[in-house]
């Protein structure tokens, strides 16, 4: 395993009119499970081939600890890739295609057997063994391109790209939980691109979030959810997302509409800023001690463990989380409460304090 360092490392597809990738220095840490999350487009394909070899940067140098690898081509990279679909020897059988790696890196036998057996066990490939990996559905096939992928031991990292696309969504949250198990058993460096956050969420030590071709924000998945850095990870995180109004500094206080929400917090210059609040962090109600700010119900959504009720703000709706037995009806104006330190301010989308 290595740390593998980005330095200034970008990506323009068009000899440099937009960047697919903007400029960036990231070091991704030797042993750890990455998920590289964001929406279509935001350039992860890219950033995976560019650590893989695939791609070669238009700027930027890449290292290895202290191997730089910008002009090494892929198979001197020793990566493990998974992409979306199988990729197989459809001929072999399943025991032969996970063995395939490490037969070709002459791994001795013993340690061959044994390491597919472990993967093979921890994926649920045991009984399929024997089968001609193209008697398999598409989505067993692809769970031994999986085992592929993290067969070897002593790989730089090993990629992941959506792996999961095709396998039955019941499965996934199963494969999920068995990578995390194999990880912990082999302390591979993983980066798995996704674009489904609960994907990134339940899988990773950390999630590297990527917008626009920038990483917008890295971190354990509670402080992204808990602490966003910035207005598109209270978006994209959270289901709903983050709730976002429009505000007002004046005198240290925080204002929607005219209305008192808080003390600012932070160094703050008075003027407009945005303030966001999780739905699972606005609390409705009436008559409590901290200011709240007026809005009017306009529906409710029973799901079972919990309401999603949905309020309006002046213009702006927001969504506050309550609990499933607490009554809120259509048309009732009700206070929205935002909790002290899980209320953010944000300028130019780019968090600068809190209520
Ligand atoms: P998705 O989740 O849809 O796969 P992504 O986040 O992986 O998207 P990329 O595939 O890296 O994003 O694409 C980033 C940007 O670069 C997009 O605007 C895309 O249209 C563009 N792009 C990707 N590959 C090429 C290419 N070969 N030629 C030109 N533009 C490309």
């Amino acid at each position: 395993m290595a740390d593998i360092r980005l330095e200034g490392v970008g990506h323009s597809y068009d000899g440099g009119r937009t960047w697919a990738l903007k400029p960036m220095t990231w070091t991704w840490r030797s042993s750890r499970a990455y998920a590289l999350l964001g929406p279509s487009g935001c350039g992860k394909t890219t950033l995976l081939n560019i650590i893989s070899g695939l791609l070669s940067p238009t700027v930027g140098r890449i290292w290895f600890d202290d191997r730089e690898v910008t002009a090494v081509p892929t198979a001197g990279r020793n990566i493990a890739q998974v992409f979306q679909f199988p990729v197989l020897y459809e001929e072999m059988s399943v025991y032969d295609n996970l063995a395939f790696p490490l037969r070709n890196r002459k791994y001795p036998k013993a340690e061959i057997d044994q390491r597919v057996r472990r993967v093979s066990q921890l994926l649920g490939l045991d009984e399929h063994l024997k089968r001609r990996s193209r008697r398999l559905d598409p989505g067993r096939q692809q769970i031994v391109s999986l085992g592929r992928g993290l067969v070897r031991s002593e790989v730089a990292a090993v990629l992941l790209d959506e792996p999961l696309t095709v396998v039955d969504p019941a499965l996934k949250w199963t494969l999920r939980s068995k990578l995390k198990e194999i990880h912990r058993d082999t302390g591979h460096t993983l980066i798995y691109v996704t674009h489904d956050q609960t994907e990134a969420l339940t899988f990773a030590d950390e999630v590297v979030v990527l917008n626009e071709g920038a990483i917008v924000q890295a971190g354990e998945p509670a402080e992204l959810f808990l602490s966003p850095a910035h207005e598109f990870v209270g978006h994209f995180i959270g289901s709903p997302g983050m709730n976002v109004v429009p505000a007002e500094i004046a005198d240290g206080l925080v204002k929607v509409g005219g209305t008192d929400v808080g003390q600012a917090v932070g160094e703050l210059e008075p003027g407009p800023v945005h303030i966001g609040v999780r739905p699972e962090f606005a609390r409705l109600g009436a008559g409590e001690t901290s200011p709240g700010l007026p809005v009017r119900v306009t529906s409710v959504d029973r799901m079972g463990a919990y309401n999603l009720v949905h309020v309006q703000a002046g213009d702006h709706p927001m969504i506050a989380k309550t609990e499933a037995d607490a009554r809120f009806t259509p048309d009732a104006v009700e206070f929205l409460h935002f909790a002290p330190d899980r209320a953010f301010l944000f300028r130019d989308a780019v968090r600068c304090g809190s209520i």
